[in-house]
């Protein structure tokens, strides 16, 4: 036989298989270690055939690195299915196992055990040693005497030759025990729930439906979690397996404890707070059948498990599901590839569903589901707009409106908290008028145009588009247009001058630098530690407060004017997330959201919790501008150490992709530019947009990922995007 083998070295630009021969048999989807050229190499068999093309000589196979494949047949054709958008095969396979399996950096974890030999009793094993041997004896009196013991714990009192001598008289054994580094949930009661209609509902048509993909959109506290729960446990008893997918934040030791109070041992979880050694155990107790239920953030969308039954994509909006950084790849499109070869069924849950699914949905492509009601019949906390315009009028230009001043000085009068939001996305801003709210657009990509300080422009970061900053409103004439940014931190200074009183907790990047951070802060606030917690989107999802019954959101616009087609979606999200941080419990909550914008359509329909609305009014916009699902956005990325290379390629490319356009009425425009961040990371940056039109994609996506292939030299690195979440 003949093995198909691709190695896997890394910066290189071999994504070739080579072929091997080897004097033992080996199955598709093993790792082993290959001669390669002079050196010795890792890679993957991916394939086995009865003879060669090759002209030269074929080596052997030195040997295999483990004790199965692990790779499944499933992952291989994945790995296929990846390849043919720009992704190499080894970017792929190397996605699918631990990253410190590679180079042998993380064994099982085995623990050796001493045990007396069964069939001597004491004293005929202790006739057997010489009386001067006092250790061994001893040794062997306690071995006798506790029956086992883990060798280690002996070694600490007793020398490794007293052990090795007894050993070697036959009078214990030594035997190795594998030990399974699992991490901890937080113990959970197991809850016996009762099904709602609602929930029974979904359960049913999901369950007794056909292979499909179906969409869960629930408000907020409609008890999705409990729906999933139900969903898998018909799964598992079925003999199928499951793959539960949540945003990373949503991964809270309490989760963790709901899945292992309900399926045991059952669930495996994987998510990037894992030491080495639990990420190994979780993996390989999937591969190896002890575990069914993948627990885990993006990445667990490449469990190791066969005949998945069911895949769950909870928060299916949530931009972590996208892996910007190479390889990348949407989780929802792997997760449709392993739902189709396993003809299972993929669950896309969310209060808030992208405007892309909740489209699919309406067009019968996935079934809907609706949840409207909350559980208990809770209310949803009231949402109020603050109009901020009003404010410069009465002369008060702060960062808060009096209205929200009001609502925190009750709030911390009567022992409650409350949260403040501001939304930060680092590197963007925007200009605008405080008096009116007018904020420039980019003419021909109906999205808002960037501010950059640095020259004093407004950019379009679709086409490149350049103008000189404006100082003067062009609409109401007020002269002091501002940038729309505001920082946690003079956010946290201002409460504390204004309240001094009040105990506030501050929570962005700065403050999370290391991984507990996060955790800590909401754990401190969560137990009443502060009255106020000021923070970014991190403190928007994830835990809920009993206590909180004021949420401020401290410029909603900030979302909204950022340059990118799914602003209007974002905000949305963003304001129904918050919203369902106030009032969780018995209390009655309020939303108090500043903006410059009161009479844009998403405040009228967040306003409501008004989603359908919300979509109707938002897909239409987006037919009208061809922006997606009606469009696909392809940005092909081109860099390289210096800067005429990338110009230069960038341009070569748009030339290209230029004249299919002339041929193929599918590519609606293509425009050349310098990336918004033209440099990064030692960097330049070039990038090539083209709108390819929805219908005409399928054919004209392979010519784009070939063009952009074949760009790709030991100077320039192309990566194709496809719907940007951020053209920077
Ligand atoms: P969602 O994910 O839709 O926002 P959750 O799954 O978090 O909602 O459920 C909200 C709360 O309702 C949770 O505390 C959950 O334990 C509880 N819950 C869910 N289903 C039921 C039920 N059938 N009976 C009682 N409580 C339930
Ligand atoms: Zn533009």
């Amino acid at each position: 036989m003949v093995y198909e083998v691709i190695v896997d070295i890394s910066n290189s630009d071999t994504d070739k298989v080579f072929d091997y021969l080897a004097p033992f048999p080996i199955e598709r989807g093993s790792r082993v270690l290959v001669p390669f050229g002079r050196r010795q190499v890792e890679g993957f068999v991916v394939g086995i055939k009865e003879k060669s093309d090759c002209r030269y000589d074929l080596k052997d196979v030195i040997m295999l690195l483990d004790d199965y494949p692990v790779i499944l047949p499933e992952m291989l054709a994945l790995a296929e299915y990846m390849r043919a958008t720009d992704l190499r095969l080894i970017d792929c396979l190397r996605l699918f196992v631990p990253a410190k399996l590679r180079g042998g950096r993380v064994k099982a974890l085995r623990r050796n055990y001493l045990y007396p030999e069964v069939s001597l009793t004491l004293e005929e094993a202790l006739t057997k040693v010489k009386p001067s041997a006092k250790a061994q004896r001893a040794l062997l009196c306690e071995l006798y005497e506790v029956k086992a013991a883990a060798e280690a714990r002996i070694l600490e009192r007793y020398s490794p030759s007293a052990v090795k001598a007894l050993v070697e008289k036959g009078l214990i054994r030594r035997e190795s025990t594998e030990l399974s580094r699992t991490p901890a949930g937080m113990p959970a009661e197991r809850k016996k729930v009762e099904l709602t209609p609602e929930q029974a509902v979904a359960v049913k048509a999901v369950s007794e439906g056909a292979p499909g993909t179906y969409l869960i959109h629930g408000v907020t506290g409609s008890g999705k979690t409990e729906i999933y729960l139900n969903l898998i446990k018909k799964t598992l008893a079925e003999g199928k397996n499951a793959i539960m997918l949540v945003p990373e934040i949503s991964l809270t030791p309490q989760m963790l404890g709901i899945f292992r109070a309900r399926f045991g041992d059952m669930v495996s979880v994987l998510h990037s707070g894992l030491s080495d050694g639990e990420r190994y155990d979780e993996w390989r107790r999937l591969l190896t059948g002890g575990a069914r239920v993948a627990l885990g953030a993006r990445s667990a969308v490449f469990a190791p498990l066969t005949d998945v039954g069911v895949i769950i994509i909870d928060e299916e909006h949530d931009s972590s599901y996208v892996s910007e950084n190479n390889p990348r790849y949407f989780t929802s499109e792997i997760a449709e590839f392993r739902r189709a070869y396993n003809g299972a069924k993929l669950v896309l849950g969310s209060a808030t569903p992208s405007v892309e699914t909740y489209y699919k949905a309406v067009k019968g492509e996935y079934t809907l589901i609706t949840l409207d009601k909350r559980i208990n019949r809770m209310q949803l906390p009231e949402l109020e707009t603050v109009d901020m315009r009003d404010e410069i009028r009465a002369g008060n230009a702060g960062i808060f409106s009096a209205r929200l001043l009001s609502g925190l000085e009750e709030t911390l009068k009567e022992g409650n908290q409350a949260m403040l939001f501001l939304n930060r996305r680092g590197y963007a801003s925007f200009l605008r008028c405080r008096s009116c709210g007018f904020v420039p657009k980019c003419p021909s990509c109906e999205v808002s145009l960037t501010y950059h300080k640095e020259d004093n422009t407004l950019r379009c970061h679709y086409c490149g588009a350049r103008y000189r900053a404006i100082e003067k409103c062009p609409i109401c004439g007020y002269e002091d247009l501002k940038e729309g940014k505001t920082g946690t931190e003079k956010v946290e200074a201002e409460i504390k001058r204004i309240f001094p009183e009040a105990r506030v907790l501050r929570m962005d990047n700065d403050t999370t630098r290391s991984r507990d951070s996060y955790r800590e802060i909401l754990t401190a606030f969560g137990a009443g530690e502060a009255d106020v917690l000021v923070g970014t989107q991190m403190i928007a999802k994830g835990h809920d407060f009993k206590n909180v019954t004021l949420v401020g959101i401290i410029d909603a616009d900030v979302a909204l004017y950022y340059s990118d087609y799914r602003s209007a979606e974002r905000t949305f999200q963003l304001i129904t997330q918050m919203a369902g941080r106030a009032g969780r419990e018995s209390k009655p909550g309020r939303v108090v959201m500043q903006t410059y914008s009161p009479n844009h359509y998403v405040y009228k329909f967040a306003k409501r919790y008004d989603y359908r609305g919300f979509f109707e009014k938002e897909i239409n916009t987006r037919e009208l501008t061809k922006y997606p699902p009606y469009s696909k956005i392809v940005r092909l990325l081109v860099l390289s150490a210096e800067a005429d290379p990338a110009r230069d390629a960038a341009r070569a490319l748009c030339a290209e992709i230029v004249s299919l356009k002339a041929k193929t009425p599918g590519i609606m425009r293509v425009q050349v530019m310098p990336a918004a961040m033209k440099k990064l990371r030692d960097y330049y940056r070039y990038q090539v947009v083209a709108w390819i039109d929805s219908d005409a994609a399928k054919e004209v996506m392979p010519y784009v990922y070939a063009k952009a292939n074949a760009a790709n030299n030991n100077k320039i690195t192309v990566f194709t995007e496809v719907n940007p979440q951020q053209m920077l």
